[in-house]
This record gives C-alpha cells, sequence and structure tokens, in this order.
C-alpha cells in the first residue's frame, strides 16, 4: 500500500520506536518516585521538555504534556474561559477550525460564553481587519489554528500575533498540522498558548502537548497529585512521551530536507491533477503546507474516490479522518465558499517522508482512471451533458 494520508496519522518513526521500548520494560518507573528508577523517568521526561521547547522557541517549563492535540485544544480553551471569566466571557476563532475546538467553543456557548467564529476567504485565510474589528473589551481569548488539516492554508500567525497582542484577549494556535513542515516561533508568533499532538509527526498516539507561556491565568482541566506545575494531573506517559520528544528532534533536524522533496513531489501532483478537465484546487496556491493537496473533482464523491484509490492499492482521504463518519460535507470546504455537491467531491493527498516520487507517478496513472470511472457511472453527468 502506499500510504498519502499524514494528515490523519503517520507510522512511529523506527529511531522512535527504538528511543520509546526501554521505557516500558526497563526503565519504567513513576517519574514521581524518588527512587533511581523513578529519577530515570524524571530525566526522559525534561529531556523531552527540552527536545520539544527548542523547536518552538520556549523555555522547557512552558510545556505541559498531554494525551494529544485534542487535550491541548481543550484544555487551552476551557482553561483561559474559566480562569478569566470574571475579565469577560468572549471568544473569537473561525469557521475552519479542528473539530475539537469548534465542539469546545459551542459547549462553552452553552454555558453562557459568546462565541464569534471568524470567516475565511476562497483560500481559507482569515481577514486581519475583520478580527481587529472583532475584538472587544469582553474578549478573552482568540483561537486560529496555524494550519489547517483539510487544505493545508497557513494562516499569518505573526500578524494575528501582532493585532492580538494589542488587545486584553489571549492568542492560542492549533499547531498540530504545521509543526515539523514549517518553522515555529512562539515569540515571533507571539502566541500564548500552542498546541502539538505527537501521531502527527510520526511519534506515537495519544501524546502531545500545550504550550503554555509563563504568566497566563489558566484553569487545569485535569485535577489530581499535581503533575505538570499542578496543570495536569495524572502519571506521565513516560514511554509515549519519549517518543513525542524524539520524533520532535528528528522532525526538526530533517525538516529542511524532507520537506522541500515533498513540496517538488506535491506540486507535480497538483500540476498533474488539475490537467483532469473539472478538477480544482482547495486552500491557497503559495500559503499552504508542503505536504498537502486538496481536490474537488466535480461530479463525482469523495468517498468512491478514495474507496477505489485504496482498492488500487494508495491510502488518501476526504479531508478530515474525524469527520469522515458523518455524510455531511465538510465545514472547512463549505467555509471556503464550495456548493455542497463540490465539497462532497474532495480528495486530500498529504505526503510523509516515505513517499517517493515512484509513489506519485503511480498516483497520477491510477488517479485519472478512477475519476473517468466514476464520472461514466455519475447521475449527475446527464444533468451538465458530458460535463460541459
Ligand atoms: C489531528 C488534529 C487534532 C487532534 O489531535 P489528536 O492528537 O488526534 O487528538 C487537532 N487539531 C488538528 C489541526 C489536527 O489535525
Amino acid at each position: 500500500m502506499i500510504y498519502m494520508d499524514h494528515s490523519a496519522t503517520t507510522p512511529v518513526d523506527k529511531r522512535v520506536l527504538e528511543f520509546m521500548l526501554p521505557y516500558f520494560d526497563k526503565k519504567y518507573g513513576n517519574a514521581s518516585s524518588l527512587h533511581s528508577m523513578g529519577q530515570e523517568a524524571k530525566k526522559a521526561l525534561e529531556e523531552a521538555r527540552e527536545k520539544i521547547a527548542k523547536v518552538i522557541n520556549a523555555d522547557p517549563s512552558e510545556i505541559y504534556f498531554t494525551s494529544g492535540g485534542t487535550e491541548s485544544n481543550n484544555f487551552a480553551i476551557k482553561g483561559i474561559a474559566f480562569a478569566n471569566k470574571d475579565k469577560g466571557k468572549h471568544i473569537i476563532t473561525t469557521k475552519i477550525e479542528h473539530d475539537c475546538v469548534l465542539n469546545t467553543c459551542k459547549w462553552l456557548e452553552k454555558i453562557g460564553f459568546e462565541v464569534t467564529y471568524l470567516d475565511v476567504d476562497r483560500y481559507g485565510l482569515i481577514d486581519s481587519g475583520v478580527l481587529e474589528a472583532s475584538l472587544r473589551d469582553d474578549t478573552i481569548l482568540v483561537s486560529i489554528m496555524h494550519a489547517n488539516n483539510e487544505i493545508g492554508t497557513i494562516q499569518d500567525m505573526e500578524e494575528i500575533g501582532k493585532i492580538v497582542g494589542e488587545s486584553n484577549a489571549y492568542l492560542h494556535t492549533d499547531a498540530v498540522q504545521s509543526v515539523t513542515k514549517i518553522p515555529i516561533d512562539v515569540k515571533k508568533m507571539n502566541v500564548d498558548m500552542l498546541s502539538i499532538s505527537s501521531h502527527k509527526i510520526f511519534g506515537p498516539k495519544g501524546v502531545g502537548c500545550l504550550y503554555i507561556r509563563k504568566g497566563v491565568k489558566i484553569d487545569p482541566l485535569m485535577h489530581g497529585g499535581g503533575h505538570e506545575g499542578g496543570l495536569r494531573s495524572g502519571t506521565e506517559n513516560i514511554a509515549g512521551i519519549a517518543g513525542f520528544g524524539e520524533a520532535m528532534k528528528i522532525g526538526e533536524e530533517e525538516r529542511p530536507r524532507t520537506m522541500p522533496r515533498l513540496e517538488k513531489l506535491r506540486d507535480k501532483i497538483i500540476d498533474n491533477v488539475l490537467k483532469i478537465d473539472n478538477t480544482f484546487l482547495n486552500g491557497h496556491p503559495k500559503k499552504r503546507l508542503p505536504i498537502n493537496a486538496n481536490f474537488s473533482f466535480r461530479f463525482i464523491e469523495g468517498e468512491s474516490l478514495v474507496l477505489l484509490l485504496d482498492s488500487r492499492g494508495i491510502e488518501a482521504s476526504t479531508g478530515s479522518a474525524c469527520s469522515s463518519k458523518s455524510l455531511e460535507p465538510s465545514h472547512v470546504l463549505l467555509a471556503i465558499g464550495l456548493k455542497p455537491e463540490d465539497a462532497h467531491g474532495s480528495l486530500r493527498i498529504t505526503l510523509g517522508k516515505d513517499n517517493t516520487e515512484k509513489d506519485v507517478d503511480y498516483l497520477l496513472k491510477v488517479l485519472p482512471e478512477i475519476v473517468s470511472e466514476l464520472r461514466e457511472m455519475s447521475p449527475f453527468k446527464k444533468d451538465y451533458g458530458e460535463f460541459e
């Protein structure tokens, strides 16, 4: 099989796996124990914290380990909402966030918070003027994702950081898709909080972190024994955290070689797929993740496309893996202005370091065949008179 769904998840890098193994059976200590094995676990925990902090230009004490991107986003948003509700109850986010941000915001609305969901343009970019105009005295949080998981569009976080920096609100960004793909610097971006997930960067599943700038007023999501500076209780997942740290280090070290190569392959995919008629690219032509290509093929269903690709040995996606269980069209594609029928015909290809030019050539051979096959069977065919 050729795997081209790296925004859904990635395999654990062999080196990362090797690095993790001793922490399951030889170095299995609890980082809170005073004995030597406990201290060995504590050391692994702190080394991972240093590796991660270095990649995003933070201080190690500002990294809080969590169970992944979903928890980090919940922690950031609910933690700020609860700790600052006396200051205000207004939150700003966008219409294209991951479901774990949108559903957290919807839940907060039910308990008395007010949320503004910013529109995006046809490329998936927010309007900074509208953001500025939406900020109020009672705005306590702005949460805007760095790079979108479906269409790959990258927001200008430095500009957003400047605007929000002049208000009373805290700024959070979901950087789950961007970290190790493009440079991240929490100081340059002027963000107060930033979410990362290990399994999107060739680390294990079920671990991630939230960067929280020193001095931010935030409540914990998990109460308990006071781990992670009292902000995230629970015995630390040492093997997972050690693997996450190593995955960050390797991903960032290899980024200057890996990403230009994948970007070239990605561009080859875009150039050739757009030769298929009635096909267009979703997302920004330039401001997009180097691994992401997202297309809409008119008159066909993305799900059928994904299943037929799978039968020919290629694993891809219609968009977000999380919402693919529902039959609703992608909220991201609707937000960039696609008609529901075009949103249903989407295909997301996300490359990873193991993909080769041969893989791409194979994709470019089978995809046009599958598209014509499906269009031959399309119930929309007659309505559009041979797709003109
Ligand atoms: C995958 C993803 C998440 C969720 O991360 P998990 O570790 O799977 O919980 C959040 N935000 C974005 C943008 C993602 O792509």
